[in-house]
C-alpha cells in the first residue's frame, strides 16, 4: 500500500502537496535564472513529496531538463517523461551501462574508469550516447580533479562519444561570502574554457538565488522548487507542502505530573494536552521536541499556534493546547505542523537541520493528496 491508498479516515496524519505553487516556482526560478536555463532536480523521490506528481507538473511548467542521483530514479522519471533529458549524477556503476541505453539516460561521469567504461560501451554498441562530466572544484565528493578534466579536454577528438554538459557542484553556496564560492567560480570558468561547445553548470538553488555570474547555461534546483529556504538573505518562494496531524486523543494533566518518555516535559498549571497520532516514524524529527530546559517546535490548533511539549515519540507527539477554549477542538480534529504560517525553515531549525531532511523524510503512512 503506497501512502497515497491510505483512506483519510484510517491515516495519522494528512500531506497535501500544491501543484500549483511546484510549478509557479520553478516558473519563478526560470525566470530569475534567464538567460541560463532552468533544470529540476528530482532526486529523492522529488525530495520526498513524490516523483511522479512532481516531475509532471514540473515538465508541463516548462522543465526538459533533469537530474536524479540514481539510476533507478532515471529509469523511473523516463517511464513519467518520454522526452526528458535525464541525467543521473552519482555517476556510472560497473555494468549499468546498457540501461542508460534502454532508458536514454545520460550518465554523469567523475572518474577515469567511469569515463573509459562509457568509451568501450559506446565503441561496442557502435554508437556514441552522450554523456556528462563532472569536475570537482572544491567538494571533493565526485567529480574529475581539475587536472583529470585538463586532460579529458586534450583528449577529446578521441574520446568517441559527444559530452552534453559540464557540471561542478558548490559546496557553500548558502554562504554566499565564503572564500570558497569564489575559488570554486574560478576554477570552473577556467576548466569550461577548455569544453568550446558544452553547455556548462555550476549552480544549485542557493547559487540560482544569487550572482548570475554563477549561473553559466544551466542552473540546477532542488529544494527551492519545492518551497524549502536555500539560503538566509533570500525569501524562500512558495511552500509546496502543507502537513496535518490528527489529534487521536485530548487529556488533562495535573500540575506537576509529566508528559511522555523520560519524563521530559513537567506541567506548571493544571494542563490540556492534544496527543497527535504521528512521530519520528514518520519523519518528525526527534529534536523537534521540547523539555523543561529547551522549547521545540509549535503546532496550529484551531488557528492558534501551541508548543510541543516533551519528547517525540515513534508514532505520537503531544501538545499543550491549554490556552484553546475547550469547546475549539476535539479528537479527529488535525493540527498544522507545516503552513498556517509555520514554515519548513523553522522546523528545520528547530529540529537543529535543514529543510531537505524534514522533506526527504516525510512519511509513508499519510494520507497524501496534491491540491
Ligand atoms: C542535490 C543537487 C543539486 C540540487 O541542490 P539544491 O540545493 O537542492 O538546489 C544540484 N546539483 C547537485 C550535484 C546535487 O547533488
Amino acid at each position: 500500500m503506497t501512502s497515497r491508498d491510505i483512506p483519510l479516515a484510517e491515516a495519522g496524519g494528512l500531506l497535501t502537496i500544491d501543484l500549483s505553487a511546484l510549478a509557479a516556482n520553478y516558473q519563478e526560478l526560470a525566470r530569475r535564472v534567464a538567460p541560463a536555463a532552468c533544470a529540476a532536480v528530482v532526486k529523492g523521490d522529488a525530495y520526498g513529496i513524490g516523483l511522479a506528481t512532481a516531475a509532471t507538473t514540473l515538465w508541463q511548467a516548462g522543465a526538459r531538463s533533469f537530474f536524479v542521483a540514481l539510476l533507478s530514479e532515471g529509469r523511473a522519471l523516463r517511464d513519467l517523461l518520454p522526452d526528458a533529458e535525464i541525467f543521473v549524477l552519482n555517476g556510472l556503476f560497473p555494468g549499468t551501462e546498457t540501461a542508460y541505453q534502454d532508458h536514454d539516460l545520460r550518465p554523469v561521469l567523475g572518474s577515469a574508469p567511469e569515463i573509459e567504461r562509457w568509451q568501450h560501451f559506446c565503441e561496442r554498441i557502435g554508437e556514441a550516447r552522450p554523456a556528462a562530466l563532472h569536475v570537482d572544484t572544491g567538494m571533493n565528493r565526485l567529480g574529475l580533479t581539475p587536472a583529470e578534466a585538463v586532460h579529458v579536454a586534450e583528449g577529446r577528438d578521441e574520446l568517441g562519444f559527444p559530452l552534453s554538459l559540464l557540471m561542478s557542484h558548490l559546496a557553500c553556496a548558502d554562504e554566499p561570502d565564503h572564500p570558497l564560492n569564489a575559488r570554486q567560480l574560478e576554477d570552473f570558468r577556467a576548466i569550461a574554457a577548455l569544453f568550446p561547445g558544452v553547455r556548462a553548470s555550476l549552480s544549485n538553488s542557493a547559487g540560482a538565488l544569487g550572482d548570475p555570474a554563477y549561473h553559466f547555461d544551466l542552473v540546477r534546483p532542488g529544494i527551492a522548487v519545492y518551497g524549502g529556504r536555500p539560503r538566509a538573505d533570500v525569501a524562500p518562494l512558495r511552500p509546496v507542502v502543507r502537513l496535518e496531524l490528527r489529534i487521536a486523543r485530548i487529556r488533562h494533566v495535573h500540575e506537576g505530573e509529566t508528559v511522555g518518555y523520560g519524563g521530559a516535559h513537567t506541567a506548571i498549571r493544571p494542563s490540556r494536552v492534544a496527543i497527535l497520532s504521528a512521530g519520528y516514524a514518520d519523519g518528525i524529527p526527534r529534536l523537534a521536541g521540547a523539555s523543561d530546559l529547551c522549547p521545540g517546535a509549535e503546532a496550529v490548533v484551531a488557528g492558534h499556534r501551541c508548543p510541543l511539549i516533551g519528547r517525540i515519540s515513534m508514532d505520537l507527539l503531544a501538545v499543550d493546547i491549554t490556552d484553546i477554549a475547550e469547546d475549539a477542538v476535539r479528537p479527529g480534529d488535525f493540527a498544522t505542523l507545516l503552513g498556517d504560517g509555520l514554515t519548513l525553515d523553522n522546523l528545520a531549525r528547530h529540529s537543529r537541520t535543514i529543510d531537505y531532511e524534514i522533506l526527504t523524510s516525510l512519511g509513508r503512512r499519510y494520507h497524501r493528496r496534491s491540491a
